[in-house]
């Protein structure tokens, strides 16, 4: 690997509704490792006044645990402006948060480079230079929970498309009058697939109960979740035939039901993938668990910073 770098470290912050999560990663020549790790609560119900400085205020006690981060990576969990810095809609944030700066004032704050990154891009990319999709050249990632996150990385990068809404694979529609997505259109695989879906399928109070009723054996609850992975393996059915892939990564909270979810999805892939092999094509769990954002997120920031600074590329191709 050789003549890159010999180590650096790189900040990354996880904005969620309900934690603000960070992680210190360091890069020797040819690994990352995490360094450190935390959490604290976000500040939602004050706004973007107060949760913005708390990212800085956050990132700042992170370096001085770890100190000699060159670099800073925010994942924020919705639509954002990546030339600005700007989050455009945050689905889940009171207010939706248009146009809110946040890489300037964190940047500004903690004096460092700042770049921001789709908290689901984020995921694929942790999950593809750390975790389940390791030395897979492409990949397409899902992340199930309140809504459903994608990620497609190609020849071993991310992509991010002209506005970092590449990937968005949720927001695929499965049937043209299906029912409405958040998003604004209909028959979305988020439509059919996000958590309050999974539990009305399985006639259950929520996505965690209704897998706990399937482990226990409740026929109602196993049938909703049949009914949930088909669409879902659909869904994961265009994109091997689109991306043609050499790993699938399901992640996010519902993912610790990959064991209820993945034969229907399997059985699905069989009845509408016949231009590729699918023996070929891994389907499997993510394996970084809820720190796979801020991992990501710091990932995303050490190689914006890479690419902003010529003379680091050939070190960071070679470092991958
Ligand atoms: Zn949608």
């Amino acid at each position: 690997m050789g003549d890159g770098p010999p180590s650096s470290r790189h900040l990354g912050l996880d904005l969620g509704g309900t934690n603000i999560k960070w992680v210190v990663v360091e890069r020797g020549t040819d690994e990352w490792r995490v360094l450190d790790r935390g959490q604290v609560a976000t500040p939602i119900p004050k706004g973007p006044d107060d949760v913005v400085p708390r990212l800085g205020a956050v990132g700042a006690e992170a370096i001085k645990r770890s100190p000699g981060v060159t670099s800073v990576g925010v994942g924020v969990p919705g639509l954002y402006d990546p030339a600005a810095g700007t989050t455009r809609f945050l689905v889940n944030f009171p207010g939706g948060w248009p146009d809110v700066p946040v890489a300037g004032p964190v940047g500004a704050a903690l004096g460092l480079p700042t770049t921001l990154i789709n908290d689901a891009r984020a995921f694929g990319l942790a999950e593809l230079r750390l975790g389940a999709a390791r030395g897979a050249a492409s990949m397409v990632g899902l992340t199930l929970g309140t809504g459903i996150g994608g990620v497609i990385a190609i020849d071993g990068r991310v992509h991010l498309g002209h506005d970092g809404t590449g990937g968005e694979l949720g927001h695929q529609t499965l049937e043209p009058d299906g029912p409405p997505c958040g998003c604004g259109n209909r028959g979305c695989l988020e439509a059919f697939a996000r958590a309050d879906r999974i539990a009305a399928a399985c006639g259950a109070a929520t996505a965690e109960e209704a897998m706990d009723a399937a482990r226990a054996g409740d026929p109602a609850a196993a049938a909703g979740l049949v009914v949930v992975g088909r669409y879902l393996g659909i869904g994961i059915a265009n994109m091997i035939v689109v991306v043609n892939p050499d790993v699938v990564v399901i992640g996010g909270g519902i993912s610790a039901a990959f064991d209820l979810l993945h034969r229907p999805i399997e059985a699905e892939l069989r009845e509408r993938v016949y231009t590729t092999a699918l023996d070929r094509v891994r389907v499997v769990p993510a394996q970084l668990g809820t720190w796979a954002g801020a991992i990501g997120a710091a990932l995303h920031g050490a190689e914006t910073a890479d690419r902003d600074d010529p003379a680091a590329t050939n070190a960071t191709v070679e470092a991958r």
